[in-house]
């Protein structure tokens, strides 16, 4: 029997928001039978070296697309641009993803500072302590600090009900934990991608607040801007909002990504599920060769 070749090109790691080490994370991709798989921590590409690693010395049947999931600013809004297939010791890369990691941490400062509002004190510390004492992780990379770490620190001290309360109450847009970071632009992002020899995809156009025409003229941006291909798929995604999307894409000339945004195992999102393509696009990964 002929399998059709798996992608996922968007999941995370220990390095940032991820639950599973860069090498459980291969070790489950392998389980679901993934071909290609990208790595892509937020604003960070040091799990990569390790994932490869493990590819190597195991020499197990994938192969990973070196990624990051940078963020950005588009009006006021947080906008997720994912590189793919990018050189992971380019200068330009390099030195966009130190100015971030500042980024996350001035505002990781900030957001513990709004919490004392709702009588939440010395979360950033807790993190970090947390971090350090349980993780092997930390002796090699120290992870981004993302809004999940916050999540997890309200739960665990029974601020809410589950992680994802404490978006809706507390870390989303609109609450009193948010603090809006200095994110670059797009443009910024979509430059050093390509200077790093990768190909820039607006990360799950789906997912963001944006009403009626906007979500359309984000992604008419984004290809006034370089950008080279859009999200149409994550494990989720309704068949509609698929082709809504596709259409999309070929009305903009852009080509199409899958993944599955993989955080942890939940039961209605994984590594690889249900990631098939809708009709009518041009994969992203035909520009580097691959066929699917
Ligand atoms: P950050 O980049 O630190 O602002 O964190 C963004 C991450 O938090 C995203 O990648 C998601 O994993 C998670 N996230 C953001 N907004 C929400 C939300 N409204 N509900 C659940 N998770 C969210
Ligand atoms: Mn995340
Ligand atoms: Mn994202
Ligand atoms: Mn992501």
């Amino acid at each position: 029997m002929i399998k059709n070749t798996l992608f996922d090109l968007h999941s995370h790691t220990t390095a940032s928001d991820g639950r599973l080490s860069p090498e459980e994370l291969i070790e489950r991709a392998v389980a679901h039978r993934i071909d290609y798989l990208a790595i892509t921590d937020h604003d960070c590409i040091k799990a990569i070296p390790f994932a490869q690693k493990k590819i190597e010395s195991e020499s197990l049947p994938i192969r990973l697309i070196s990624g990051v999931e940078i963020s950005t600013k588009w009006l006021s809004h947080d906008i997720h641009v994912v590189g793919l297939n990018i050189d992971i010791q380019n200068a330009d890369l390099e030195a966009l993803l130190a100015s971030q990691d500042e980024k996350r941490h001035t505002r990781a400062v900030a957001i513990d500072k709004k919490l004392e509002k709702i009588d939440v004190f010395n979360s950033l510390e807790t993190i970090l302590k947390e971090l350090k004492g349980d993780s092997a992780d930390i002796a090699r990379f120290m992870p981004m600090i993302t809004r999940n770490h916050f999540a997890q620190h309200l739960y665990k001290i029974n601020k809410v009900k589950s992680h994802q309360k404490a978006f809706d109450k507390y870390l989303a847009k609109g609450n009193v934990g948010y603090v809006s970071a200095q994110w670059c632009a797009i443009e910024t992002a979509i430059e050093v991608v390509h200077k790093a020899g990768g190909y820039a995809v607006l990360a799950h156009p789906y997912a963001y607040p944006l009403k009626g025409k906007w979500a359309r003229k984000l992604i008419e941006e984004f290809k006034s801007m370089g950008g080279d291909a859009i999200e149409v798929a994550n494990s989720q995604l309704t068949p509609d909002r698929r082709t809504h999307f596709a259409k999309l894409a070929q009305e903009f000339e852009l080509d199409v990504s899958i993944g599955s945004d993989f955080h942890r195992p939940t039961p209605w999102s994984d590594l690889g599920k249900n990631l098939w393509l809708p009709a009518n696009v041009s994969p992203i990964w035909r520009r580097w060769g691959l066929m699917d």
